[in-house]
């Protein structure tokens, strides 16, 4: 071993003997050992040693002229800076030593002379070991105090942040509907016009005349409907919700009746379990089972009849899992996220007509309810909207077959 690498990470050691002999061999012994050893002879000197650079552990003579070992172990263990550096006495067999006296004025353990190496050892060790985790420990607890202060700074700039995005999401939903509602009205006048002159001035108009007027209103009607669809989005933001008990199951038939047209057209088979009894705002869960059911029916597989199954799952806290599944013609994996936000549609509108809000309204309303809503899915082989909403409870399961 290296001694002189080792003395400092080995330990630090103090010992106080006024017997110059005493000193010589403990000095000599433990400096053997690698440890790094001071020296003095008297209580004073030994304050000052401790006070200008504390060692790991003391070794401390009785009897001592002056100051004796308790006195100077008592003053010690006063002062807050020094009261931790563990105190070992070192007493003569034939010293009356008062065994007692010295754990009462904070000494941790004894050694009695003459020495014998392994009992010195063993015993230094030991106070030398308990030491290092205690420091070990305490470094941890000013790391861990200084993660937890850095947690605590990350976590107030997070609410920053979130208020901030909230605060800008606010702004930005307000402008949707500062803009769709004063869009609305030059549109309606172009519109309007388109109209009048098709019925009206119809037999100026040649073949390609007319086409390009039927362009002007296929893209008018098109663009009043996205203006709609906004201003519902941001009507959902915008609007103060009304929190209260919701039967799912009335609601549901509610939703299902005013679907019934879709329904009979596509003879979509809907398989239902019991709902529970939501906490909610009722016209903003009507509209996202609204929205999802006929999703379902929308992207029906052309071939297969639509079998669309609506699950519950109860969950921990009143919380409900509900699924909604269908076995249409589903959505590739890394379209997922894409779906829930404003605009996005996987399809044109010729193929399949709508807006591509449906599913980022959906989402709001789940965001309003405190909830989570995704989807798994298969191409070709259908999708699973799931999505958790609170509830109160559980209030037989119902097959509604049209015709
Ligand atoms: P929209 O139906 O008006 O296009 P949505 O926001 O409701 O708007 O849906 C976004 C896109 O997600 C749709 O264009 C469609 O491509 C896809 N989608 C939604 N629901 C389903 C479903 N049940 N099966 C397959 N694709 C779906």
């Amino acid at each position: 071993m290296n001694k002189l690498k080792s003395f400092k990470d080995n330990g630090d050691i103090l010992i106080v003997d006024d017997h110059l002999e005493n000193l010589q061999i403990l000095f000599s012994m433990l400096n053997d050992y690698g440890y790094e050893v001071r020296r003095v002879i008297n209580g004073f000197q030994a304050l000052n040693v401790v006070k200008s650079e504390p060692p790991d552990l003391i070794l401390l003579d009785i009897l001592m002229p002056e100051m004796d070992g308790y006195q100077l172990c008592k003053t010690l263990k006063a002062n807050p800076s020094t009261a931790n550096i563990p105190v070992i006495f070192l007493t003569a067999l034939d010293d009356e030593l008062d065994k007692l006296k010295a754990f009462e004025v904070g000494g941790i353990d004894y050694i009695t002379k003459p020495f014998h190496m392994k009992e010195v050892m063993a015993r230094i060790e030991n106070q030398l070991t308990i030491q290092r985790q205690r420091r070990a420990i305490a470094e941890q607890n000013e790391q861990l105090k200084a993660q937890n202060i850095r947690l605590e700074q990350l976590n107030a700039e997070l609410i920053k942040l979130n208020s901030k995005l909230e605060q800008s999401n606010q702004d930005l939903e307000q402008f949707a509907y500062i803009a769709s509602h004063d869009l609305r009205s030059p549109l309606q006048t172009i519109l309007g016009f388109a109209q009048i002159l098709g019925q009206k001035y119809q037999e100026c108009l040649d073949e390609k005349g007319k086409h390009y007027l039927d362009r002007i209103i296929t893209g008018a009607e098109r663009m009043n409907k996205l203006i709609s669809s906004l201003l519902e989005y941001s009507r959902i933001g915008n609007k103060k919700l009304d929190f209260k008990p919701v039967d799912g199951n009335k609601m549901l038939a509610q939703v299902l009746e005013s679907l019934q047209a879709d329904i009979e057209s596509s003879h979509a088979v809907i398989q239902l379990e019991q709902l529970p009894i939501f906490v909610g705002d009722e016209v903003q869960l009507e509209q996202l089972f609204q929205n999802l059911i006929s999703n379902a029916i929308k992207y029906r597989h052309p071939e297969v009849t639509p079998q669309i199954k609506i699950t519950v799952e109860p969950k921990v806290n009143f919380e409900y899992l509900i699924g909604i599944h269908d076995n249409g013609i589903g959505i590739s994996s890394e379209d997922f996220q894409r779906i829930f936000q404003v605009f996005q549609r996987l399809h044109n509108s010729e193929q399949y007509p709508g807006t591509g809000i449906g599913l980022a309204v959906c989402k709001k309303i789940i965001d309003n309810h405190g909830g989570r809503i995704w989807v798994e899915s298969e191409a070709n082989q259908g999708t699973s909207f799931y999505f958790t909403l609170p509830g109160q409870g559980i209030t037989a399961d119902v097959t509604i077959e049209p015709n």
